[in-house]
């Protein structure tokens, strides 16, 4: 459904990514690892576009995502009202869930649906019900964020992105803000949006998710990518990659 084609990435003269090829597979888990600064989060970016790759090119379903397709150069980027139609396929969920202090869960989710989507009030409310009830959250449906725990906060991000109907979804460290014990809530969510079928990428620390929920691991260092293969060829055994055991070793 995505892909990633000898795509690369500078931030002035820092190559943060290197020749980046990849495919994201429908309704499959792709866990992104790696050690920090590899270029887990910039990959992520430049799939929706929130950071412009240089060169190469990220397709979604074929169509070009960011730049025009006219084969002009130097490349210019899509106009923001279609890239903003791009993006509404593409669901994204940050570390920091971003949520309105002054809304309700049920109005966080809400919003976008009327603001982006411009659907009818109570089309949009009835939506945002059933994504907060996809993420177990319908009973605290009128609580604001700060009556709400890191981990339900979380969810309601989930939540507003999947009222959205995504064809893809990014997940960066989704997990990585909360206290050890709110985790679980959060991978076990996003576990049952990829046993219902979403094509999901995801950026973690998390091993045992990446382990038992992905199709597939890629694996980064220093901008390039090293491999992308079924968990069991990086978590069983003993991988083959010298630098995928010394970052594993840092989690024993
Ligand atoms: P982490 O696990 O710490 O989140 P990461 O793998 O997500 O790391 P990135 O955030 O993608 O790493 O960053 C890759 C490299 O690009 C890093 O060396 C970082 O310093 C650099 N970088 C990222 N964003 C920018 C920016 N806006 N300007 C300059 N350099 C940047
Ligand atoms: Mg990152």
């Amino acid at each position: 459904i995505i892909t990633v084609r000898a795509m690369s990435k500078r931030f002035g003269d820092f190559e943060a990514l290197t020749d980046i090829s990849i495919d994201v597979r429908r309704s499959e888990v792709l866990c992104l690892i790696g050690p920090s600064g590899s270029g887990k989060s910039t990959l992520l970016r430049c799939m929706n576009f929130l950071e412009r790759y240089d060169e190469g090119e990220v397709r979604m379903e074929g169509e070009l995502i960011g730049w025009r397709d006219d084969g002009a150069a130097p490349r210019r980027p899509l106009p923001s009202a279609v890239l903003r139609e791009q993006r509404k396929h593409i669901g994204m969920v940050f570390q920091q869930f971003n949520l309105w202090p002054h809304f309700t869960a049920l109005q966080n989710v809400a919003e976008a649906l009327l603001r982006v989507k411009r659907l009818p009030r109570d089309e949009a409310f009835a939506r945002a019900e059933a994504a907060l009830g996809k993420v177990d959250l319908a009973d605290k449906a009128g609580n604001h964020p700060s009556g709400l725990s890191g981990g339900q906060q979380q969810r309601v991000a989930i939540a507003r992105a999947i009222a959205m109907e995504p064809r893809v979804m990014l997940f960066d460290e989704p997990t990585s803000a909360l206290d050890p014990e709110l985790v679980g809530e959060v991978l076990s969510v996003m576990k049952q949006m990829a046993a219902e079928g979403m094509t999901m990428v995801v950026v973690t620390h998390e091993m045992g998710f990446a382990a038992h929920v992905a199709d597939r691991v890629a694996f980064l260092d220093r901008a390039r990518l090293v491999a992308c293969v079924p968990p069991a060829e990086i978590f069983g055994a003993t991988p083959a990659d010298e630098r995928i055991r010394a970052f594993l070793q840092t989690y024993r």
